[in-house]
């Protein structure tokens, strides 16, 4: 294959179900790990496709949904100060405060811009030296390089009024929270293709030996997801628990090694608590002590706000995938894409808002229509 779209290939699909139909005997229940394969999942109607006996789960890998409430205040806090250029993608700034969002700071007059690269930020702090410039670096291991690459090239050029507000997660210990869990209902894995293509493949054999569980890194595509899925489900039959890439189009075993090179340089590893489900030991990074000076929660002095969740978004249930979006009492009523009370409504890769995108007219009426 050539061109995406080919990846959309609707006989290839239906030969992909047939397989997948042929090889299923009984219930299994498949998560996959990232947004990007929710938003796909739902808006092609894949779940609706597979063998009734199938179920994905939605897990935790959309990067605004997991980044916790505190962070959000902290990145408010600090753009709401005067002399402060607050830079983002786009997409962190509808995500709802304990009391605001970014776009409310910025109609109050914070300074508060969306870039689309780290870089860009940078340059904005090259070209305004008399001002601040924070960058909000949150996201996977997939983000985390071109943020490293930014602070790396503050140091190196001397740009000193730059910093970053780190909030970065990572896939395999929030897989091993998951099977620790003792609601888990997981039995394989759909791991994330674009993570792996950065940090290669060799941390998941061991969780797929410790827990018993099928992991297949998948792509992104409809029929990238179908593959995922026939080889997830042929292990689980055969009941073996192996990794297997389905991506090899994009990932090798050793990942990016220049992009592995560089976090390890700028990142350390730490506990970080994901939005919804807590703190998970060793699940992130933050900036290495010889790049402390750029560490925009210790220039601000903001390490110590803390924020309770809301008690009536459920989210965090919704990324462990206890519940599905609209098993949620507030889905499409006081939450709505317009009006979101959680993160996993307000992110395009989010599972509420896929499930409001594209599954909102199919769910009963009191829900659809409220
Ligand atoms: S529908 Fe809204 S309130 Fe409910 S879990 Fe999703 S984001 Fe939270």
């Amino acid at each position: 294959m050539k061109y995406l779209d080919e990846f959309s290939n609707p006989d290839l699909a239906a030969k992909l179900l047939d397989q997948i139909r042929a090889v299923t005997t009984r219930r299994w229940a498949i998560m996959e790990v990232c947004g990007g394969q929710t938003h796909s999942i739902i808006r092609h109607g894949i779940d609706q496709l597979l063998p009734n006996e199938i179920e994905m789960i939605h897990g935790p890998g959309c990067p605004v949904c997991v980044t916790p409430l505190e962070v959000i205040d902290k990145a408010l806090a600090i753009a709401a100060r005067p002399g402060v250029i607050f830079c983002s993608f786009g997409d962190m700034l509808r995500v709802p405060g304990s009391s605001k969002d970014l776009f409310h700071v910025k109609s109050e007059g914070g300074d508060v811009r969306v870039v689309y690269s780290p870089l860009d930020a940078l340059n904005i702090a090259r070209d305004n030296p008399d001002r601040q410039v924070v960058f909000f670096g949150i996201g996977f291991e997939t983000t985390a390089p071109a943020n490293a690459m930014t602070v790396y090239q503050a140091k190196r050029l001397g740009i000193e009024n730059f910093s970053l507000l780190v909030s970065h997660v990572l896939v395999p210990p929030a897989i091993a929270a998951i099977m620790e869990s003792p609601s888990c209902r997981v039995q394989a894995f759909l791991a994330a293709g674009h993570v792996c293509s950065v940090m290669g493949t060799e941390e998941y054999p061991p969780l797929a030996a410790k827990y018993k569980v099928p992991m297949v890194v998948t792509g992104f595509e409809p029929l990238d997801i179908l593959e995922g899925i026939r080889r997830t489900v042929i292990q689980l039959e055969a009941g073996k628990f192996e990794l297997e890439n389905a991506y090899p189009r994009a990932v090798q075993a050793a990942g990016n090694p220049a992009a592995r090179a560089m976090l390890r340089d700028v990142f350390d590893v730490t506990d970080r608590a994901w939005r919804g489900i807590g703190m998970i030991p060793q699940s992130g990074w933050k900036l290495s002590e010889r790049y402390q000076d750029y560490d925009a929660e210790l220039r601000y002095s903001v390490s110590d706000m803390h924020t309770d969740e809301s008690s009536i978004c459920r989210s965090g249930e919704v990324l462990q995938g206890l519940i599905k979006p609209h098993e949620c009492a507030a889905f499409g009523k006081e939450c709505t894409p317009r009006n979101p009370l959680g993160a996993t409504m307000v992110s395009s890769e989010g599972a509420c808002a896929a499930y409001y995108l594209y599954r909102r007219l199919d769910l009963p009426a009191e829900v659809a229509h409220a």
